[in-house]
This record gives C-alpha cells, structure tokens and sequence, in this order.
C-alpha cells in the first residue's frame, strides 16, 4: 500500500427493530428485522453511513456471514477491500459501497427529509410509494386510511391461505378499490402452474385493469413457466426472488424476461453493478425494501430515483409497519 491510499476508518454494530405485528409471507412469519449500521469516515473527516440488511431466505447471506465479516476487518480499511467483498455477501457489498458513495453528504439534507417523507404525488415530488396491505382479510379494510393518507398503488401477499378464499378476497378488494388505484399482487414463488393460472384468469378478467402486476407467481426454478405465463396472460408479471442479486437480473434479462424485474437495492449487491447494468439495458424496474432502517432507505431511494426509467410507484410504503424511534 503506498503512503497516499487513501484509508477509511470503520465501526459497524447490529440493531435489532421489532415489527409491530409478524409479516407474514409464504416463507413464513417475520417478527425481527436485524442488520448492521456501518461508517466509514475518510483522512477529511467525511463520514459515509451504510446498512447491512440481509435477507437471507432471498438468498442473501445470513446476519452471521456479514458480520463474521465486518468483526475480521481491520479498523481502517481501503477502497480495494470495499470494491471487493465476494459476491455471496451482496447486502454487506451494498452497505460498504453506499457508505463509501455517501460520504459528507450532509449538505444534502433538506433533499433527503423530503425523499423519506413524502409519501404521495403532490405538485413538489414526484416520488410515489406502494403500500404493504396487512395479509388475508384484513386489506379489505386498511386500504382506506392508506389510501386518505395519499397512497394509490397497493401491494398485497398472496399464496398465503387457501386459494379459494384469496380469489373472492381479492375480487372484493377490486370492488371496494377507487379508481385510479392500482394492486400489485405477491405470491413470493408460493403458487402452482394451475393456482398462477386461477390468478391470472381473475387478473385479465379485472374490469377496470387494476392489477399493476402478479409478482413472482412460481418458485425461482421455475423461470421457463413464468416466461410461458407472461405469453399466456395480458397481465404484467414481476420477477423478485428471481431476480436477488445482480448476476440473475442479468441472466433473466438475456433469457429473454421483459417484464418488471423488482430490484431490492439493499440485497442486490455492488452499487457499481447495479448502476452498469441500468445503464446498459431499458428494463422496467420496480424498487422495492428490505426493511431496512432509514440509512439503508435513504441509499436505495437515491438510487432508484437515479435509475428508475419509469414512473412505477417505489415499494418502500412500509411506515406504517414499525413505531417510529430515534435511529430509524
Ligand atoms: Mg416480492
């Protein structure tokens, strides 16, 4: 290392925040959410902020990978270690490179308190956020003081209880819905070929085409089948789980995928890469969080609202999902 390479000094600690009630997905019920605050301040003094929020069942690596390999870094480190962290460890990859891409930001206050605050179209932003609705019956009723407090795009999870049961809740759901709203539906890979079908039937049929998109109806082995149900059905599919880190974004792009591709920046991998490959392609992408604490936000927010080439509503409408508090 020669005398002028230029060293950051690096802290990280593990935060723990509780959910106010489970989320439930069909990989489970999530309670906890846990990750790691990192800086890393320059020889100017310049602090970067970065968070690890790993998602594990979504093939990130565990909390325990990141931080076996945050605790064996030394306490000053260098560019080379940051632009090199393996890609099997993609949202510690996203934690150092947003601190080190966001270092003395400060200045820039007054942009940020508008991008994590605003929460509707208003003549002054133009950032739109799609709500989480509560799984099963209960989004019959919440969508409504979502919907006052200015939010029009809904995403709701599905493949959670019996089939039957989703399909009258979700016509009731279009019925009560105003116009001008928009449901994004999520199996997270919990449907079968016949059951993805069922959805889709009920999707085209919708009247007044309120289904923005059925996000990753099949299981991530099961690409060729969601290709074959993109061709069947006039209703937009997403991939998610399928498209996790950076290197499948690619690989579903080149086998032909043209549909929503939902980027959650804080497990996707290199800011770098990410950046590259926008760049390089016209992909429809939906971003979308982890929930991650405000760092993690503020850093992926910026960077959809660089590389989002449409106007698709940002999936972080997550607010109302944990009390506030001081850090996040
Ligand atoms: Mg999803």
């Amino acid at each position: 290392m020669s005398a002028d390479t230029p060293q950051y000094c690096f802290k990280f600690r593990t935060y723990q925040r509780r959910f106010k009630q489970p989320l439930q997905t069909s990989h489970g019920s999530w309670e906890m959410r846990e990750g790691i605050i990192l800086s890393l301040r320059d020889n100017d003094g310049k602090v970067g902020w970065g968070e690890i929020a790993p998602l594990p069942w979504f093939g990130s690596e565990t909390l325990e990978e990141a931080y076996n390999f945050c605790d064996r870094l030394p306490q000053k480190i260098t560019e080379e270690t940051i632009f090199s962290i393996p890609d099997g460890l993609s949202a510690t990859q996203f934690g150092f490179e947003s601190a080190w891409e966001g270092r003395g930001e400060r200045g820039r206050e007054g942009e940020r308190a508008r991008i994590l605050n605003s929460t509707h179209h208003t003549p002054h932003t133009t950032i739109q956020y799609s709500a989480l609705l509560p799984t099963g019956a209960a989004a019959l009723q919440a969508w409504e003081s979502l919907w006052e407090r200015g939010y029009r795009t809904f995403k709701w999870k599905i493949g959670v209880a019996a089939i039957a049961q989703e399909l009258k809740w979700v016509e009731e759901l279009m019925s009560l819905l105003p116009a001008g709203a928009k449901l994004r539906l999520d199996a997270n890979g919990g449907l079968n070929w016949e059951e993805a079908r069922s959805w889709l039937e009920v999707c085209d049929r919708s009247q007044r085409s309120q289904v923005e998109f059925l996000e990753q109806p099949l299981a991530v082995d099961r690409f060729e089948a969601m290709l074959e149900l993109s061709r069947l059905y006039s209703t937009t599919l997403a991939l998610d789980e399928s498209v996790a880190a950076i290197a499948q974004l690619e690989e579903c792009y080149q086998q032909g995928w043209r549909g929503v591709f939902v980027v959650k920046p804080c497990i996707a991998g290199s800011v770098k890469s990410l950046r590259r490959f926008c760049q390089q392609h016209e992909v429809d992408l939906v971003f979308s969080s982890v929930f991650e604490s405000k760092i993690g936000r503020q850093a992926a927010l910026r960077l959809a609202t660089e590389l989002s080439q449409s106007d698709r509503a940002l999936g972080f409408g997550i607010d109302c999902w944990f009390d506030d508090d001081d850090l996040f």
